[in-house]
Order: C-alpha cells, then sequence, then structure tokens
C-alpha cells in the first residue's frame, strides 16, 4: 500500500545541515500495525510525516497505493490527506475554543461530503468511550480523554491509514494501554496503522516494528501470525478537489470565523471598534454635509431663481467707479421695456434704496428700506407668512404701508405683533402689513434688518428720488440668461442713448453664478468631510490587519492542524478573509447605526442641519467589507502559507 524508495530529508538551520533521513526505503502493506522505535533525533518523525503526505522529501520515490505522489502540489496532497489518512499526535492538537464533538467533525469541512456529520462523530466519540462528553471543551478533560477525542477525529473521514506520532507521549502508564487497545481495535477493523513511539512496551501492540538510527533503518522486525489483508485499488485514491466556493463549505466556513472572532471578544471589541468608529463618523459627516447643502440650497432659492441685476455704475467691487461716463439712473419705463421682452423675461421689479430712522411709540431704529415692486415678493421670495404682501393698488397709489423685517421687528417691538400698528419712516406714518420671511445673513449685512415699502412711495415721499436704483430680472429659463442679458444691455444702451464701449455706467449681474458659487462650496466641503472620515476607516482597517497578523501568528498550530486534517491553501485563506472581513462588517453596522444616532442627536440638540443618505449606508458598508478584504488579504495569505509540520511544530 505505501511504498517509497531510497528516501532523503535534509534540514538546513543557518550554515548547518540536518540529515534526518538518509536513503529509507520501506515497504508497508494493507492492513499492518507498524511502529517505528529509535531513539530521539533518529528521524522517527520526519519519516512520518512524509508517509503521512505533511512533508515532502528531496529525493526518493513514495509510492500511495500505486501511485506517485512525490509530483503532487500542495492542495493535491491536502486533499489526499483528507481522505485516505488519519492522524493522532502527541500534543492531541485539538482546537480548545470548540467542543469534542466539533473538534472531531472538523475534517469533515474540508471534504467533498455534504451533510450533517453530528451524528457520525458522535458515534466516533462513542467508540472511544466519551459520547457522553461532545458538549465539553477540551481543556474540561484529561491528556487521556483529550487523546481519545484525537483519535475520534482521525477517524471520522474513515481513513485507510492512520498515523500516530507518539500517539502515548504525553500520557502516564494506564491512559497509554487504553490509547493502545482502541489502535489495536481499529487495527484489528482492517486499518493500516503507523505508529512512532519510543517505548518498547508500547510497541509491543505492534505486529511489525521498524528501528531507526540516524536517519536510516537499522531493523525491520515482523511477529509471527499477524494477519495481512488484501490491497486496496488506487481507485480510492481522490486527489480532484471541489471548488472551493460552494454554499455548503461557505457556510461551514462563517461557523468557524464565527467561533474564533467571538472567542477572543475584548480584541475583536476593539478592532470592531476602531471600523465602528470610523464609520460612524463617515455617515454623521455625510449627513452633515448633505444637510448643509440642504440648507444652503434653501437659502439660494430664496435668492430668486434665474434672476438678474441691474444696477447702476460699473460692476467694480465697493462700488468706486471711476472714469468719465456717468451712473445710470434707470426709470419706470425702462423697467417696464424690459418686462416687455416677452420670451425672455418673466417679472420685473424695479428698486430703491436708502437709509431711514423708524420709529415705534419710544423706540426707534435705523435701518434700510426697500422700494419694491409688486412681483419683487414672488420674484425673491418675500411674501409674508405673517401678514401680507402688497397689493397692485397700493403700489399704484404710493400707500404708506410697510412689511418689516425680523431684525426691525424685534428692535422695534420686542415680542409684541406688529401687524397692524403703526410706525414712523422718516417721521411719516406707515402701516405695517407684514413681516418678511427671515432670510439670516449674507457676509456682514444682515439680510432681515429691512423694510420693505412699495417702490412708488419710497422715491417720492420718503426718498425723494425720481429714479430706480436697479431692476430685477427674473429670466423665463435658465438657458435664457445669457440672451436676455445682451437683449437688456441693447435695450438700455438704445433708451439711455450710451456708446457701446461704454462700460462704465450700468451693470447686469447674473445672481445665479453667485449660486453655482456657494453650491459648489458647500459641495466640496462636503466631501472634505467625507473624506477625513474615510480616513479613520482606512485606519480602523490597518487596526484589523493588525489583529489579523497576530491572530495568524497565535493560531499558527491551529493553521498547521487544519492543513494536516486536509485544508488546502485556499481554505485557510477563505477562513482568514471571512474572519476580517465578518469583523469589519460587524464594525461597519453597528458604525452606521451609531452614525444615524450622532446625526441625530446633533439636529435634535445642536440645532445642526443634517440628512443621512442611503447612498452614505450604502457606501459605507461597501466601503467597510473592502477594508475586509484589503486588510485581510495579507494576514490570509501569511497564514495559508504556512507549511504543516512547520506549522505543527510551532511554538
Ligand atoms: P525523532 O522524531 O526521531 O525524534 P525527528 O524526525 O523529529 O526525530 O528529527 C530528526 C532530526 O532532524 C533531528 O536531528 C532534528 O533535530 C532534525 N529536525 C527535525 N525537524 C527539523 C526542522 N524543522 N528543522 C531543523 N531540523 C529538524
Ligand atoms: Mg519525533
Amino acid at each position: 500500500m505505501i511504498e517509497v524508495k531510497d528516501i532523503s530529508r535534509t534540514y538546513t538551520i543557518g550554515e548547518s545541515q540536518v540529515r534526518a533521513l538518509n536513503g529509507v526505503s520501506l515497504k508497508i502493506d494493507q492492513g499492518e500495525f507498524v511502529a517505528i522505535m529509535g531513539a530521539s533525533g533518529s528521524g522517527k518523525s520526519t519519516l512520518m510525516h512524509i508517509l503521512g503526505l505533511l512533508d515532502v522529501p528531496e529525493s526518493g520515490r513514495y509510492l500511495l497505493m500505486g501511485k506517485e505522489v512525490s509530483g503532487m502540489n500542495d492542495d493535491e496532497l491536502a486533499t489526499l490527506r483528507n481522505n485516505v489518512a488519519g492522524f493522532v499526535f502527541q500534543q492531541f492538537h485539538l482546537l480548545s475554543r470548540m467542543s469534542t464533538i466539533d473538534n472531531v467533525m472538523l475534517p469533515c469541512i474540508y471534504s467533498d461530503q455534504q451533510g450533517d456529520f453530528r451524528a457520525d462523530a458522535l458515534k466516533r466519540l462513542e467508540m472511544v468511550g466519551l459520547g457522553k462528553r461532545s458538549d465539553h471543551r477540551p481543556n474540561q478533560m484529561s491528556g487521556g480523554e483529550q487523546q481519545r477525542v484525537a483519535i475520534a477525529r482521525a477517524l471520522i473521514r474513515n481513513p485507510v491509514i492512520i498515523f500516530a506520532d507518539e500517539p502515548t507521549g504525553n500520557l502516564d502508564t494506564k491512559n497509554s494501554h487504553e490509547i493502545m487497545r482502541i489502535l489495536t481495535e481499529l487495527h484489528q477493523e482492517g486499518k493500516t496503522i503507523v505508529m512512532v513511539t519510543h517505548e518498547p512496551d508500547i510497541a509491543e501492540y505492534a505486529g511489525r516494528v521498524i528501528t531507526m538510527k540516524d536517519g536510516q533503518i537499522i531493523e525491520d522486525r515482523r511477529k509471527e501470525g499477524m494477519t495481512i489483508r488484501p490491497e486496496i485499488s488506487e481507485s480510492i485514491i481522490k486527489v480532484d478537489h471541489q471548488p472551493l466556493f460552494k454554499p455548503s463549505r461557505m457556510l461551514g466556513f462563517v461557523v468557524q470565523a464565527v467561533h474564533s472572532i467571538t472567542s477572543n471578544k475584548i480584541r475583536t471589541l476593539l478592532s470592531v471598534l476602531g471600523i465602528l468608529v470610523g464609520v460612524a463618523s463617515v455617515i454623521a459627516m455625510m449627513a452633515l454635509g448633505a444637510g448643509a447643502k440642504a440648507s444652503m440650497e434653501e437659502r439660494l432659492k430664496s435668492m430668486g431663481s434665474n434672476l438678474l441685476s441691474v444696477r447702476g455704475g460699473s460692476a467694480k467691487i465697493g462700488g468706486a467707479a471711476q472714469g468719465t461716463g456717468t451712473v445710470t439712473r434707470f426709470t419706470e419705463q425702462d423697467a417696464q421695456s424690459i418686462a416687455e421682452l416677452r420670451t425672455l423675461v418673466n417679472r420685473v421689479s424695479g428698486v430703491v434704496s436708502g437709509v431711514a430712522q423708524t420709529v415705534y411709540l419710544d423706540k426707534n431704529w435705523s435701518t434700510s428700506v426697500e422700494g419694491v415692486d409688486y412681483d419683487y415678493g414672488e420674484m425673491r421670495s418675500t411674501i409674508p407668512d405673517v401678514g401680507r404682501w402688497f397689493t397692485r393698488e397700493e403700489i399704484q397709489a404710493r400707500q404708506k404701508v410697510a412689511i418689516l423685517g425680523t431684525t426691525v421687528v424685534s428692535q422695534l417691538f420686542g415680542s409684541e405683533d406688529p401687524v397692524g400698528k403703526t410706525i414712523k419712516i422718516n417721521r411719516i406714518n406707515f402701516k405695517v402689513i407684514g413681516i418678511a420671511p427671515p432670510k439670516g445673513s449674507s457676509g456682514p449685512r444682515d439680510q432681515d434688518d429691512q423694510v420693505f415699502i412699495p417702490v412708488t412711495t419710497a422715491m417720492y415721499r420718503v426718498l425723494g428720488k425720481n429714479y430706480l436704483d436697479g431692476i430685477y430680472v427674473e429670466v423665463s429659463s435658465a438657458s435664457n440668461i445669457e440672451p436676455a442679458k445682451k437683449a437688456i444691455e441693447t435695450l438700455i444702451r438704445k433708451r439711455h442713448k450710451l456708446p457701446v464701449d461704454d462700460k462704465e455706467s450700468f451693470n447686469i449681474r447674473d445672481m445665479t453664478q453667485f449660486q453655482q458659487m456657494l453650491s459648489s462650496t458647500t459641495e466640496t466641503m462636503s466631501m472634505l468631510l467625507g473624506s477625513i472620515a474615510a480616513i479613520s476607516l482606512v485606519v480602523g482597517g490597518i487596526g484589523i490587519m493588525n489583529i489579523m497578523l497576530v491572530s495568524v501568528t497565535e493560531r499558527t498550530r491551529e493553521i498547521g492542524l487544519r492543513k494536516a486534517i486536509g485544508a488546502r491553501k485556499g481554505d485557510i485563506m477563505l477562513q482568514f478573509i471571512i474572519e476580517s472581513v465578518g469583523m469589519t462588517l460587524t464594525g461597519g453596522i453597528l458604525g452606521i447605526l451609531v452614525g444615524i444616532g450622532v446625526s441625530v442627536i446633533l439636529s435634535t440638540f445642536a440645532g445642526w442641519a443634517v440628512k443621512t443618505s442611503l447612498f452614505s449606508v450604502l457606501l459605507s458598508t461597501g466601503f467597510s467589507v473592502l477594508i475586509g478584504l484589503f486588510f485581510g488579504l495579507w494576514p490570509a495569505r501569511k497564514a495559508a502559507g504556512l507549511k504543516p509540520v512547520e506549522a505543527l511544530r510551532y511554538e
């Protein structure tokens, strides 16, 4: 069944070389019970690892059931181990955070079998006399019991060969003989057993004793009357493995991952916390950004849409227009003829502004007075919520009615209701008919520190002007803004007989440019907030990587064991990736909840405008999965690349 020819294995440690196996040839038949004996360091374990496909020799041939295994790659060897071999080690190598029954079932998740292995595992446990202890943890058991669990695990895949390396090395005499009794029984049932031991009374159980010295076989002794069974055909050797991503396997891996990330609670909690903080801040920052944007848009809407402002003088900042041309004084007829540009213009309102003293009873307040036309209310969203807007008749008849900004209201009236009261503006009595909706301040200017009165009243009764300071024009659509500007310019030049090259006497300002600038500013700001938060997510990811690397080192022996019982590279990688993604995803989901919570708290208690979006939730979930993948990859590769024998030996 097993045939090795002239195999050698040399270990290199720094400069020196140790020849652990030196041209060993050996044949083991189906159904044999072989004990390999020899002094410590004679190469017993090395030989057994090679026979058990855990290690490969540098030279020599290995035929397993007539099939050459020397050329197989790591994954093929893993599958082969899973299918034909069972291992029992001196140190038991049980996974301490799993129940005994889960330990026994472990090889099944790396097999191509499907279904529930629990009943099967329980049967093996009963066979070794531990049927009642299936829920216990390995560390709640004695050494002898742990080794019996390990034997049950070795049997679960129904192997043809059992490899046992000093199975009684850590046990007392009584337990040693109990273990040997079980192995003898298995041998009688037809299992081939290869056992390493240095104790002669243990070797006595075997039918054949091979003695080694300095990497060579010096004696090979068979007992009389040992039964040898017919050879099994090589058809049971299966090396082609099933695909990695099969739902049944994935489920097994997820269960394993949950086991291991919950077994180290504090550490998991801390690394999840890193991601949680990152995701929560992404959510909260993006909500803040979106909120700021929304309130900015609200503000912009109150400025009016597609609005042009026609003003006298040049467009120089500060209004210090020097030059020869005179500042244009617009007339009501100008406004009228602009309004007649029908396809381009929706509405028009002439305005005059000035400063005036307002008085109510014993309070007085200096404020700015805006004389406005009927359409101004709609155009600039100034229709009062309390009280009403001017009527056309009031404007026509130069009525003394006023609409107050909120700052003026609080200065003159305090908490009193001003609607219907009479105030003085520059010593003229006005009736208050409404309160303008608050607009907040733009720059240093408080837009609520204003009084609106009809444009006619302002010109002829309050400010003593016979011209307009400016004209607001609402263009019919955004695409008409440029043509409208052109048309208005031509019109004004014609009406005021201005030369074409004159740039000083009036200007047309496009308010939408200002709006676009503002909204792009808020956009930049929310991007900035989002990216700062994203950085904290990356920092959280590095935390995960750190934890996973520690975990790989700490679990080296576990990885070795998993590989020994048949886990392929991909299986180990998948397990570690699932663990890291599991942690980041948990952090992500908790972070979303915390982030939304923080946003709600900010909006209710601090009064900040926040707006959580589905997009930010999806983005940060996706991002946390990606971070788990990205930062988990390196540790996972490191784990997957470990050699089974070296990993098992790791202290
Ligand atoms: P045994 O099991 O008979 O005690 P081993 O097969 O474990 O012996 O070891 C045989 C020789 O190879 C010993 O000299 C040991 O020091 C050496 N050896 C075993 N494993 C390694 C290793 N991973 N690296 C270096 N030397 C090793
Ligand atoms: Mg050894």
